[in-house]
């Protein structure tokens, strides 16, 4: 099972890893800060297991261009970033049935930080409790969980097998309702 960690315990554990890389985001893209747990990675995209999370299932999806905001990533970027986002809550909404997933491109404002980057990327992050808030699911001041190597091999497996089939419009509501006719 997943464990709590405390946020001293998972900081000492993330600066061991890796040190402090001047852009987190690009270390993680090359692999240079631990182990990279990759569901969906293409030339320009990499969809991945963060290890230091709130919610058990959290999905990551990171642009492997080094771009720190809207403007430099441009609409083809950003909407293909947002397209992975999608396909990510769907897979998590298959795999984990969460009563709700948080979109979220957050990051850092004051420079890079350890375990938070500059560099856009998109959190997705399913919740399980009816009292959860974004309060509890962006601090880390109650804990972290981390699992064993094993753990995560197991839910990346999971997940692999249902990205494709989270990329389907299965059950989806078109935007082409009455009206639009
Ligand atoms: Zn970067």
């Amino acid at each position: 099972m997943p464990r709590l960690i405390s946020r001293g315990e998972a900081l000492q554990q993330i600066r061991a890893e890796g040190g402090e890389p001047a852009c987190l985001m690009c270390a993680i893209r090359d692999r240079k800060v631990g182990p990279v747990y990759a569901v969906f990675e293409d030339a320009d995209m990499l969809v991945m297991l963060p290890r230091y999370v709130r919610r058990w299932g959290h999905v990551m999806v990171l642009p492997k261009k080094h771009v720190t905001s809207y403007t430099q990533a441009g609409p083809q970027l950003w909407g293909r970033a947002s397209a992975l986002a999608h396909q990510a809550a769907r897979m998590l909404e298959r795999v984990q049935q969460p009563k709700r997933c948080y979109l979220a491109s957050t990051g850092s404002s004051a420079g890079e930080l350890t375990q938070t980057s500059q560099h856009l990327h998109i959190h997705v992050i399913p919740l399980y409790r009816a009292d959860d808030k974004p309060r509890d699911i962006f601090s880390w001041s109650e804990g972290v969980y981390v699992a064993t190597p094993e753990e995560w091999q197991e839910l990346l497996q999971t997940y692999r097998e249902a990205w494709p089939l989270s990329a389907v419009d299965e059950g989806c509501t078109t935007s082409a309702g009455p009206a639009a006719r």
